[in-house]
């Protein structure tokens, strides 16, 4: 097994977790309703995509 020959000195240590930190994820308006979706994701209330309907979501079933 390899062993590391030195102790990583606290600045090291704190400079690789530098990058560790986490962001929030994106979020836009569903062009269709309004409602809060993710890129690239087909919208989760009204299940549109693209300017056309994809999915069935389960408020238009309920309502059709
Ligand atoms: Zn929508």
């Amino acid at each position: 097994m390899a062993v590391p020959k030195k102790k990583t000195s606290k600045s090291r240590r704190n400079m690789r977790r530098s990058h560790h930190a986490l962001k929030a994820s994106a979020y836009n308006e569903c062009t269709n309703c309004g409602e809060l979706k993710r890129p690239h994701h087909v919208c989760g209330s009204c299940g549109h995509y693209d300017g056309r309907e994809v999915t069935q979501a389960a408020a238009a079933t309920a309502a059709a």
